[in-house]
């Protein structure tokens, strides 16, 4: 049997309350596009029915979905590459399981590949997230575009088409913490991007805390640009000068005018600061340093409590599929 032309991926954490909305319209926008198509599910180890609902689709539809059940919370870009290696699609799209980016827009990004792209990307046309989401993200936005070579409009935007070869390039890729549409761009030979509608979560809230967020700019960052640490040395180099044309200044002074007490507080400020840059350059260090840490314990990146797969409906991959990697 042949390998489906298009899977879809979807990331799922805690979701029990959009699910079924999204079951009842994925589906029917998949069967419309008339190519055969496979569902994977990562169930990214929610604590609520979710894993339960997902089986019940996988037995409604064994023909056309994998469940993946992963025996933690791992992340949603880690589900994103677990569900990349168990995909066998000549196409893979992503997709949030929450509806913000609607099922039915599949379509167009299909389109947009026929014309030969290898990765379709989106913009989400009037996007419906609180200002400070939107705020945060045009702030993320305008850092990426100058620290990397990544030119994206909407990096937050899931709803994305890649190309097998795409695929195959991340899936070879053994990063702890990283961003996928952005890995993936760093791959594409033709990019593009298409606006999409985007509309409010169905149900359920967001999972991501404004910590969380954090983290994943700063995985942003990090996993592709070393800029940061290069202004940090630069600007270290600029104030370590600013400084010893000061301590001179001072001496000069201090011979010409005579001792003085009064100008402490000025020299209190620039200490002040001084150390301000020294700890915020230990701590963006210490990013480095942890995720560097965290990639050479070689921990497996994942762990999958088990597959809900059909063996005799699908045809094996290409490649032999490692479901756990480290
Ligand atoms: N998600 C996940 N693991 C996580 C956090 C989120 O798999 O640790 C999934 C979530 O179920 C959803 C997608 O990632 O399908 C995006 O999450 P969400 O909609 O909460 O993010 P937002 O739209 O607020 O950025
Ligand atoms: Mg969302």
């Amino acid at each position: 049997m042949a390998a489906p032309r298009l899977s879809v991926v979807i990331p799922v954490y805690n979701e029990e309350a959009v699910l079924p909305a999204l079951f009842a319209r994925l589906y029917p926008a998949l069967d419309a596009l008339g190519a055969s198509y496979e569902v994977i599910f990562i169930n990214d180890g929610s604590v609520d029915r979710s894993a339960a609902l997902l089986r019940g689709q996988f037995e409604i539809r064994p023909d056309a979905t994998r469940v993946i059940l992963f025996n933690g919370n791992f992340g949603q870009h880690l589900a994103i590459m677990a569900g990349f290696e168990a995909s066998r699609g000549e196409r893979v799209v992503t997709l949030d399981a929450d509806l913000q980016n609607p099922p039915e827009e599949i379509a167009k990004l299909l389109a947009k590949m026929d014309e030969g792209y290898d990765y379709v990307g989106s913009v989400r046309l009037e996007r419906q997230d609180t200002a400070f989401r939107r705020g945060a993200s045009r702030l993320m936005n305008a850092v990426r575009e100058r620290i990397t070579r990544i030119r994206m409009t909407d990096q937050g935007c899931m709803l994305r088409a890649y190309s097998r070869d795409i695929v195959a390039a991340i899936n070879s890729c053994r990063e702890v913490n990283t961003f996928i549409p952005a890995l993936a761009y760093t791959f594409a030979q033709r990019p593009t991007e298409i606006e999409v509608a985007h509309e409010e979560r169905a149900a359920g809230e967001s999972k991501y805390s404004l910590y969380g967020l954090v983290r994943l700019n700063f995985d942003l960052v990090t996993a592709f640009s070393v800029m940061p640490l290069q202004l940090f040395s630069l600007s270290g180099i600029a104030i370590a000068l600013l400084s010893v044309t000061f301590v001179i200044v001072l001496a000069v002074r201090r011979l010409v005018v005579g001792p003085e007490a009064e100008g402490v507080f000025t020299l209190f400020g620039i200490a002040f600061f001084l150390i301000g840059v020294t700890l915020f350059g230990i701590g963006l260090l210490g990013e480095y340093v942890g995720r560097i840490y965290e990639q050479v314990r070689q921990r497996p990146r994942y762990l999958v409590q088990a597959v809900l797969e059909r063996k005799d409906a699908v045809s094996e991959p290409p490649k032999q599929r490692q479901i756990v990697t480290g």
